[in-house]
């Protein structure tokens, strides 16, 4: 296949583009390294792609129209470009939320609508519930967000159903969620744990360490990706790892796994909310995807990549 993957730089965008050129498929990747966080991050994600034949980076915003003309040959779009992060939505950046989660969905869906495209897989949250009445948490539950970012991506996945169901275009919705491993975004928390191991800085637990996330591994998430790429499914589902625990749990297997962290208590966030559960039975059923990695094993995978990162390279925010 001839696959568009959107935000290819980013954490998860650089582990499926990996994984397709595995696979045998040509990528065009487009990454605008934006500077969410550090860019040489962005970079290094890429540094194992870009001599591949059959990858093709484009620097590039999707909020440009020459950016997204070059989609038009695609037979699958990957979207998993946007701005994330709950915590920093808030305020006057929320434009750009707005431009790079809802206005860059909207134009690539523009551009495809009347094209061949086969299959457009979006990259939705499991944000846009907010604080869900049911763990675990069926996709027809009421979605009402509590941060602006999970505004949104639901705005974005409100977008996609509109242009699947009047345009034509097929597509998949997938609710990730917390995803981590390789290459996770220095803001996240297991990321920022592994620095507090690696690096003694302090690692703030936000809140009494009793809320609950259902964790995702890449590896899994990649596998859904890829699952709702040949289905041949219209519709949302969520993908979640089936490990939801607490903050206090996870705390111990970081340092089972790596070391002492070197912990401070703090306040709740804003928009952080309290508990996350995926029912996966749609994404059994629809996909036939379920997840395989345990938190146990995809933290050890993570801990070796973020000891490599950590104490041999200069601090990347
Ligand atoms: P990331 O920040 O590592 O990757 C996103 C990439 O998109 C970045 O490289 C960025 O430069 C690029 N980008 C942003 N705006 C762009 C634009 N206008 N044009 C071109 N490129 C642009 O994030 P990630 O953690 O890999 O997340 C990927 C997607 O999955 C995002 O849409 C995010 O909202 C969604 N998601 C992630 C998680 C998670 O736990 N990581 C959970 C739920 C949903």
């Amino acid at each position: 296949m001839i696959a568009v993957v959107t935000g290819a730089a980013g954490f998860i965008g650089s582990t499926l583009s990996r994984r397709l050129l595995d696979d045998g498929h040509k990528v065009t990747g487009i990454d605008a390294l934006t500077k969410a966080y550090d860019i040489e991050l962005k970079i290094r994600n890429v540094d194992n792609l870009v001599d591949h034949r059959n990858f093709q980076l484009v620097y590039g915003d999707l909020t440009d129209p020459s950016s997204v003309d070059l989609l038009r040959n695609a037979d699958v779009v990957f979207h998993l470009a946007g701005q994330a992060s709950v915590t920093s939505s808030w305020g006057r950046s929320f434009e750009t939320y707005a431009r790079n989660n809802i206005m860059a969905t909207q134009r690539l869906l523009d551009v495809l609508a009347g094209s061949a495209i086969k299959r457009f897989v979006y990259a939705s949250s499991s944000s846009v519930y907010g604080e869900a009445m049911v763990m675990p948490t069926v996709e027809t539950a009421l979605t009402r967000p509590i941060s602006p970012y999970g505004v949104s991506k639901l705005a974005a996945e409100n977008l996609c159903h509109a242009y699947q169901r009047e345009q034509g275009i097929p597509v998949t919705s997938l609710r990730f969620f917390t995803v981590y491993g390789p290459a996770q975004r220095p803001d996240m928390a297991f990321h920022r744990m592994f620095r507090s191991v690696y690096r003694g800085e302090v690692f703030e637990v936000r809140g009494d360490g009793t809320a609950t996330r259902d964790f995702t591994f890449v590896g899994d998430v990649v596998e859904a990706i890829l699952a709702a790429a040949s289905c041949g499914w219209n519709g949302v589902a969520n993908v979640g790892g089936g490990n939801r625990v607490s903050l206090r749990e996870v705390l111990a297997i970081v340092e089972e796994v790596a070391g002492p962290l070197n912990l401070r208590w703090g306040p709740t966030v804003a928009g952080d909310v309290r508990d996350t559960g995926a029912d996966i039975d749609l994404a059994r059923d629809a996909l036939g995807w379920e997840p395989r990695t345990d938190l146990y094993t995809g933290l050890r995978t993570m801990a070796a990549w973020a000891e490599e990162l950590l104490r041999t390279e200069p601090s990347h925010r």
